[in-house]
């Protein structure tokens, strides 16, 4: 309400203005802005505007309040807005439609009530971006690893190439609309006991868009973009993991008014590997050790996802003893250094063993448990002591 004009001004009358000139004003100017008689864009606001004013100022109470204490005295919300009917008492009415009557006795040609309202329904006609869309895609642990491009089949509404969305055969084929002229707005009127109600809505003929196509496109029958199932490649780099999208630029739903397709956006969900467990960049696997390998130390060709690796197992090596094997893990999706292989030693007893290990435990344990005082087992044992 700050950009309100004041109701004199409106008018266009002094501030001493007799009942009578604001009266022949009022009616002046309510026949120049009338939305049966002036269809410029402009006008049905101009129409409120003076009806507003009028209403204050041809009521010599409401003036009087309007001349002490400006918009604050007389509510513009209770003038106008004859949608709310909040504070109407059946008396203010009354004194209303007298004056409207007598207004609208019979030089307008249109029975105008006391009552003016409107409700807007013009319809956005900027080009808009359309939503993006989203899907799941799974990939295999290894193709995750080393990446992989997947063809997938997905529809889109594409932009008719012919006519660029406009739905029009050629740009000669585009002509104002001649029902709202370009506005892409029809007011229509209704009386209703509160008088004539004025309700904008969007044009029938057009849709909002203020233009009437002559010849529509032959290529999308005018509808502007076309149905299509299509197959997308979609690369799918080396070391995604789960949860990471990938853009499919275009590929959503499609735009508005011209406006250009969403995007489509691929969330990837990496399936698990029996043996190996991804971290990040690195991968972790548990490795079957020997009672003897371990104590004594060896090398084994461990599994990687790039291959068997030649590995080092020391001397002595622990049970859950984690061992690295440096860039054997997963390339690093940004081009980074590639991660490592973790190996987790488990330590396995053999259950099956020949005659001869056997025999050789046998030695190894008779020469343990004879007299040396430092094993493993007299080690615990003796923490236990005092
Ligand atoms: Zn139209
Ligand atoms: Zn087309």
């Amino acid at each position: 309400m700050a950009d309100k004009r004041d109701y004199y001004e409106v008018l266009g009358v002094s501030k001493n203005a007799t009942d009578d000139e604001i009266k022949k004003a009022y009616r002046k100017l309510a026949k120049k802005y009338h939305p049966d008689l002036n269809k410029e864009p402009g006008a049905a606001e101009k129409f409120k505007e003076v009806n507003e004013a009028n209403e204050v100022l041809s009521d010599p109470q409401k003036r009087q309040k309007y001349d002490q204490f400006g918009f604050a005295g007389v509510d513009p919300s209770a003038a106008g807005g004859f949608g709310d009917m909040g504070g109407f008492s059946s008396a203010g009415f009354d004194d209303l439609g007298d004056i409207f009557n007598s207004f609208f006795g019979g030089g307008m040609g249109s029975n105008m009530g006391g009552g003016y309202s409107q409700r807007s329904a013009r319809r956005d006609t900027s080009p808009k971006r359309g939503q993006d869309k989203y899907m799941r895609m799974n990939v295999s642990f290894m193709d995750a690893c080393f990446g992989k491009t997947e063809t997938i089949n997905i529809s889109v509404d594409e932009q008719c190439e012919h006519c660029h969305g406009t739905g029009a055969d050629s740009p000669s084929s585009i002509e104002t609309c001649p029902t709202c002229h370009g506005s892409g707005v029809v007011i229509t009127q209704q009386r209703s006991i509160f008088g004539m109600v004025q309700q904008q809505s969007v044009c029938p003929t057009c849709g909002g868009t203020g233009k009437k196509i002559k010849k529509a496109c032959h290529v999308c029958n005018g509808a502007g973009y076309l149905h299509k199932r299509v197959s997308v490649d979609v690369k799918i780099p080396a070391g995604i993991a789960t949860g990471q999208q990938l853009r499919v630029s275009g590929k959503g739903e499609r735009g508005s008014n011209g406006g250009p397709n969403g995007d489509l956006f691929i969330e990837i969900n990496v399936q698990a590997h029996d043996s190996f467990e991804r971290i990040g960049k690195d991968i972790e696997l548990e490795i079957p050790v020997t009672a003897v390998d371990a104590t004594m130390g060896c090398s084994v060709d461990v599994p990687t996802i790039h291959g068997d690796v030649t590995m080092k197992i020391p001397a002595g090596t622990q049970d859950g003893a984690r061992l690295r094997l440096k860039g054997q893990g997963v390339p690093d999706i940004r081009g980074g250094k590639q991660g490592d292989q973790i190996c987790t030693v488990r330590i396995k007893v053999d259950e099956n063993l020949t005659k001869q290990e056997k025999e050789l435990y046998q030695q190894l344990q008779d020469l343990q448990n004879s007299g040396r005082g430092d094993t493993v087992w007299q080690k615990f044992k003796n923490s236990f002591k005092n």
